[in-house]
């Protein structure tokens, strides 16, 4: 995050608050919430994917978020998807979220727009001068062809990615969340039928994919549970 290196927000904001203050990434904070009180009540071992401006995933190990080494586990928008794929903010080329992201589909739906591909992506654009995931979710709902393929193509980009993850760390349960969750089944379906056909059996026989419970309030109960461990430590 270009600007924030080393900047110390607990510190920063425990002194303006005058309390303890616990910090941690959106998609962490997002697995804490929806093993909780979310979808994944049950289970000990998640992927918690959540794709908007970006890809990333929180990984619960044996009940605990695994963080790794220096707190960037989890980081797997930048995992190449494609060889000749389009340049990324990192400045690689082909990564999974330059591919398949918020940004990365309004860009491409404003591409099919102007190519005049999508009637309906053209009509949007022309009205509102600028496309956006919503735009896309809509079209794909409304049977637009172009739009459907989209979400196809990024769902099928995800669930290569999580294959390798299924066959690493053989998760009970992977649940997807983020605002690119509102592209729903059909990017559901992608993804579970990548991952199911890709993975061993042994490891995805009894592996729901899922969507979110909590969807938008994932964050806000996690940042809850954050609190409350650090207040009252952590549960046995
Ligand atoms: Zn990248």
């Amino acid at each position: 995050m270009p600007g924030w290196d080393r900047h110390p927000v607990r510190d920063v904001l425990a002194g303006e608050h005058g309390c303890p203050v616990a910090v941690d990434n959106d998609v962490n904070v997002m697995t804490l919430g929806e093993q909780h009180s979310g979808i994944a009540r049950t289970v000990d071992n998640l992927i918690f994917v959540k794709i908007g401006s970006g890809i990333g995933c929180g990984v619960q190990i044996e009940g605990r978020i695994y963080r790794g080494a220096a707190g960037c586990a989890g980081d797997i928008g930048h995992i190449q998807a494609e060889a000749d794929g389009p340049v990324c903010s990192c400045g690689n080329t082909g990564c999974l979220e330059a591919l398949f992201s918020g940004e990365a589909l309004g860009r491409q739906a404003e591409a099919a727009a102007k190519a005049g591909d999508s009637v309906l992506l053209a009509e949007q654009l022309e009205a509102k001068g600028a496309l956006t995931v919503r735009d896309v979710a809509d079209g794909a709902a409304a049977g637009d062809a172009v739009c459907i393929g989209m979400v196809r193509a990024g769902g099928r980009r995800v669930g290569q990615v999580l294959a390798g993850l299924v066959s690493f760390m053989n998760p009970s349960m992977i649940v997807i969340g983020g605002d690119l969750a509102a592209l729903g089944h059909i990017l559901l379906a992608e993804i579970r039928s990548v991952v199911y056909q890709r993975s061993l059996p042994l490891a995805t026989g009894s592996l729901p994919i899922v969507m979110s419970e909590l969807g938008a309030r994932a964050g806000v109960v996690g940042a809850a549970v954050l609190a409350s461990e650090l207040a009252f430590g952590r549960p046995a």
